[in-house]
């Protein structure tokens, strides 16, 4: 008799982004004819660079003629990519210690993030960020390394604490962990890390032990100097890190789908019983059984990212929408509500006064000012009474939304 995954029954019942739907859709049939701006959504509204959408017809038409026709690829992707990921994203920015080996093209970050348990040992002591992304805590429950709920989190997930006091920076755990998931600059709180905070990040896993799974997905939106864009900026990460990237936020390819894991040979990590493992080879194989590549016209599209063309179409998108971030900032800091984030990340993370549960500022939001934002305590309990606001939407809209907060004022 088949029985369903038992895990499937302890994800919460209603996701985030679908309980803000319901909730925005409620106020529309209440207030009909009134026009809301959703700052909500993580995605983005910049189309694909020209010369994405060109290199992407060109592949279409090579696929359309037998000699030009390409099937199945490298599981790892085509080293033509590999080999431009590597110089531009690691080599120019002064990372040494990777190869094209340790480059895996991906159909996105979220997929990596979920697929990466399939590398974890048993038992694990894994710590999770909170606020932060939902994936990690989410795809740790479905392979059931999170055990049961507990209190608003999960038996076997270590919380990893980011207080409003500290700025919401994590602190160093005081037991060990032997998983860590980072992300920074962060979704939700718009934080980033320095690179002395990042070091003591890296020396913390070196002397446990532990693996840090870095999302870097908003590297590109680092504005400040003294900021690691990524983790192998750190000496030692190369032993203890692999670190995943995305071209959804920075070119677009929400729809798309591509990015790239690394996971390093010079991992050095081992079984239970002592035996060495290459964490490279077991993902290599993990991918070869169950993912067969990204497509060729996918991978020529992101090729193009890295012809000047494409760099700069990258930098552009990311002036747009980091004036989106910085603009929504200064607003909320004239209005004396607290804030974060909007400096090196497109999210604006703020707390309205007065201080107010996260879904009823949310509802305060809509109905004060029409602007649909994320509640805070989606991300976490340590969210509560804060709400994110995005930088993705268009410039017309965020005018629109900053005029909206300024007019009470
Ligand atoms: C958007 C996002 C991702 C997912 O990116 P995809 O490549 O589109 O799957 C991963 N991590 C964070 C923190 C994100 O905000």
């Amino acid at each position: 008799m088949f029985t369903a995954n038992q895990n499937f029954r302890m994800l919460p019942e209603s996701y985030l982004f679908s309980e803000v739907g319901r909730r925005l859709r409620e106020f529309k049939e209440k207030n009909p004819g009134r026009e809301v701006i959703r700052m909500d959504i993580g995605d983005v509204t910049r189309p694909l660079p020209e010369c994405v959408v060109e290199a992407m017809r060109r592949a279409i038409d090579e696929m359309g003629h037998a000699e030009t026709f390409h099937g199945y690829g490298p599981e790892q992707g085509y080293d033509f990519l590999r080999e431009l990921i590597l110089e531009y994203d690691y080599v120019q920015m002064g990372v040494k210690c990777l190869g094209a080996e340790d480059i895996f093209v991906s159909d996105g970050a979220k997929s990596d993030l979920g697929n990466l348990t399939d590398i974890f040992g048993i038992d694990l002591r894994i710590g999770v960020t909170t606020p932060g992304y939902p994936v990690y805590a989410d795809s740790n429950v479905l392979s059931g390394a999170a055990g049961i709920p507990v209190g608003g989190g999960w038996e076997r997930l270590i919380e990893i604490p980011c207080p409003a006091f500290n700025g919401f920076m994590p602190e160093l755990p005081e037991s060990p962990l032997d998983v860590i998931y980072l992300c920074y600059p962060n979704n939700p709180t718009g934080t980033s890390m320095t690179r002395e905070q990042l070091t003591e990040w890296v020396d913390y896993a070196l002397m446990c032990k532990a693996l840090i799974i870095y999302d870097s997905a908003y590297e590109a939106y680092i504005t400040q100097p003294g900021i690691p864009h990524s983790i192998y900026e750190i000496p030692g990460a190369e032993k203890v890190a692999i670190e995943v990237r995305s071209f959804s936020k920075t070119a677009g390819f929400t729809g798309v789908r591509c990015g790239y894991t690394v996971v390093p040979r010079t991992l050095e990590f081992g079984f239970a019983d002592g035996a060495e493992a290459s964490l490279n080879r077991m993902w290599l194989r993990r991918q070869t059984t169950k993912f067969n590549g990204v497509g060729y016209i996918v991978q020529k599209g992101a090729e193009a990212l890295y012809t000047p063309e494409g760099r700069e179409a990258i930098e552009r998108n990311v002036a747009y929408y980091m004036k989106n971030a910085r603009d929504l900032r200064e607003a909320i800091i004239s209005k004396r509500w607290e804030v974060f984030g909007g400096v090196n990340a497109p999210y604006v993370w703020f707390r309205p006064l007065p201080h107010g549960d996260s879904w009823k500022w949310f509802e305060r939001m809509l109905g004060e000012y029409g602007i649909s934002s994320t509640p805070g305590v989606g991300f976490g309990a340590m969210g509560e009474g804060w709400l994110r606001l995005t930088g993705f939407g268009s410039r017309e809209n965020t005018r629109e939304a900053i005029d909206r907060l300024m007019s009470d004022m």
